[in-house]
């Protein structure tokens, strides 16, 4: 803590700035931005909750520890909370990889549902719409919790139920690399699946009977169609992005948001540097990474004292190999043009804090109120930015839940 405080210090004395300043921000953005409900579908915050020497409720900078959400950015940027990720990288899909997986799915799980009993004052677990709603109003922090990569379910997907009683509300297939229930998008394989597996399927099945939200982002193309198709309530793309803007795997085409529309669900835009503007893979530069990452371990494990080395080594090899980064304007242009194909009642935020989104001008949670400053410039008024901030996603969570037939009263 102590170093991480001294190194803000440091970051102070350089005149460095997060760049992108709430403050900024008209009176009249403002007050649309803090009247609002302000979720975001993809927070892969507690990525850092296990971070030796790192809390949730003390201040940090980006430019500090690359974190992007803590309590008071969330309080600056108006975030009233949303979807904390249970993410698992894919490994080995034997046997040995698949109980790797469950277990790192539950100690995820256990360290957001920790977070929550620490900080009860200020968080509050969410099950359902009014759960948010209510919580919001009583002055906390909203989480969800969902599912991204539904590999630690590969050993046995009955635990889909115990993760259900424990709070998980929304559930994504795949993550970068095909899984036992479906096919990725960025597979260097290719289809496995073509599209769900058998198990995929069953899986869909279980995750409407119990009210979960299915997400298909990072999912293929044909896993999307067949959720769709499957799906008896409505679908989202948790953090996704426009091919007509960048043509890549990982973004979704305007037939595509345009069904996603027809059956009343949300695509939530994504702040992914990499999939809203095209970057060159340099080789020498993700050896470096690599070799970096090897030398100090992974971020949400790093302890404080480590971190100004990491960081100072980190961007030697960025000035080394450079890459342009994606600005603000960059996701403008894809939040923006969805806008106009899927309508306002179709678009969310998942910008994928800490889980490699941010861009130039828009660097962590305490700029979102610039967000809603370019869509009342667009010609947006205040119902349809509410709707993209949060109403749109508690209306998709109603109707799912409406369709479930595992009543709310049997989870915690
Ligand atoms: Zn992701």
């Amino acid at each position: 803590m102590k170093a991480f405080s001294q190194l803000i210090g440091v970051v102070a004395l350089l005149g460095l700035s997060s760049g992108s300043s709430a403050a900024d921000v008209s009176a009249r953005a403002r007050q649309v931005h803090d009247a609002a409900l302000v979720l975001d579908t993809h927070l892969d915050t507690p990525a850092n909750f296990r971070r030796p020497g790192w809390s949730i409720a003390d201040d940090h900078q980006h430019e500090g520890d690359l974190s992007q959400v803590d309590l008071p950015r969330m309080k600056a940027g108006g975030l009233d909370g949303g979807f904390w990720v249970v993410y698992t990288a894919q490994g080995a899909r034997d046997e040995a990889g698949k109980q790797a997986a469950r277990d790192h799915g539950l100690e995820r799980l256990t360290s957001i549902r920790e977070m929550l009993a620490a900080h009860a004052d200020e968080f509050e677990l969410a099950l359902t719409a009014d759960d948010a709603e209510r919580i919001a109003a009583a002055g906390k922090r909203i989480a969800f919790i969902s599912m991204e990569n539904a590999a630690p379910l590969a050993s046995d997907p009955t635990l889909l139920t115990a993760y259900h009683r424990l709070g998980l509300r929304m559930l994504g297939i795949t993550h970068v690399r095909n899984n036992d229930f479906g096919d990725s998008s960025t597979d260097p394989k290719g289809a496995e699946w073509n599209g769900l597996s058998p198990a995929g399927k069953r899986l869909v099945a279980e995750a409407n009977r119990m009210g979960i939200v299915l997400d298909a982002s990072h999912a293929s193309d044909a896993v999307f169609d067949q959720l769709l198709e499957l799906s008896t309530a409505p679908i989202v793309l948790s953090h996704t992005s426009a091919d007509a803007i960048h043509d890549h795997p990982r973004n979704i085409d305007d037939e595509r948001i345009r069904r996603l529309a027809a059956k009343g669900g949300v695509i939530h835009v994504n702040a992914f540097g990499a999939y809203l503007i095209p970057t060159p893979r340099i080789p020498a530069r993700v050896q470096a990474m690599e070799a970096l990452s090897k030398k100090y371990g992974p971020e949400g494990r790093m302890p404080a004292d480590r971190v100004p080395a990491y960081l100072a080594e980190r961007r030697a090899i960025e000035a080394r190999y450079p890459v342009k980064r994606a600005s603000l304007e960059d996701y403008m242009a894809h939040l923006l043009h969805i806008l106009k194909v899927a309508g306002p009642e179709h678009v969310g935020i998942g910008a994928d804090w800490d889980g490699g989104g941010g861009v130039v001008g828009l660097e962590d949670v305490s700029a979102l109120p610039l967000i809603t400053e370019r869509l009342l410039q667009a010609g947006y008024g205040e119902q349809d930015i509410r709707n993209i901030w949060g109403g749109n996603l508690l209306r998709v969570l109603r109707r799912v839940q409406e369709a479930a037939v595992v009543s709310e009263a049997e989870s915690s």
